[in-house]
C-alpha cells in the first residue's frame, strides 16, 4: 500500500494511492514548565507533544503505524490512541478508508458548487456558529463584510450535527 497526505485519489507507482491524513502543524516554540532538574530528554518529550498535530487521520492500523511507529497508548505527534484493547480511543480523530474517500469526494462537490455560485454572483454573507466557535472569530474580513446580528436579515447558520450525523449526511451525498 503506498500512502499519500493528499485528500484525492491518485495512481502512484501504478498502485492506488491511499490518504493517509490532512493534519495541521503549529508552527511555535513551546515552553515547557517544570523543576528545574528536569532532564533534556524529558523535556523534548514534552515540547514534542505541545506540538502535536490536529486534523483528521485514516483509521487504518497500517497508515497509522507508518505516521507514528511508536505509539503507546495515545500518540505525541497524530491525533489517535489505542485503548488497551487495541482498538482506537473515542478521543481519536479517525475515519475509515471508505468515510475518508467520502468526505474527500463531499470537499471536491462543494468546492464545485461553492465556485459555481460565486460565479453565478452569489457572494451573500453567511457564517455559521458551532458551540462556542464560528466563522467570524478569525476572520480577515470582519472589517469590511458589514455583518451585524442586530441589523434584520442578517443571522447565523447554527451548526448542531455531532459528527456521527455530518459523517452519515456526507455518505448520503457523496
Ligand atoms: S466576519 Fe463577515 S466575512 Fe468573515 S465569516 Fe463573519 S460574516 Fe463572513
Amino acid at each position: 500500500m503506498n500512502v499519500a497526505t493528499a485528500a484525492s485519489k491518485k495512481i502512484y507507482n501504478g498502485k492506488e494511492a491511499v490518504p493517509a491524513a490532512v493534519l495541521y502543524y503549529h508552527v511555535d516554540d513551546p515552553m515547557i514548565s517544570g523543576s528545574g532538574d528536569l532532564q533534556p530528554d524529558v523535556i523534548n518529550k514534552e515540547i514534542i507533544k505541545a506540538l502535536r498535530t490536529t486534523g483528521l487521520v485514516n483509521g487504518n492500523r497500517d497508515i497509522i503505524n507508518m505516521l507514528d511507529n511508536s505509539i503507546n497508548g495515545t500518540s505525541d505527534v497524530i491525533p489517535v490512541g489505542f485503548n488497551k484493547s487495541g482498538d482506537l480511543t473515542a478521543a481519536s480523530s479517525a475515519v475509515s478508508n471508505e468515510d475518508y474517500s467520502a468526505i474527500s469526494k463531499y470537499v471536491d462537490k462543494k468546492i464545485r458548487e461553492f465556485g459555481k455560485s460565486i460565479l453565478n454572483g452569489d457572494i451573500k454573507v453567511n457564517p455559521y456558529e458551532m458551540d462556542v466557535k464560528g466563522s467570524c472569530k478569525y476572520c480577515e474580513y470582519k472589517g469590511i463584510c458589514g455583518f451585524d446580528d442586530k441589523i434584520p436579515g442578517y443571522s447565523r447558520r447554527k451548526l448542531d450535527l455531532d459528527d456521527k450525523e455530518a459523517m452519515e449526511l456526507i455518505r448520503n451525498e457523496s
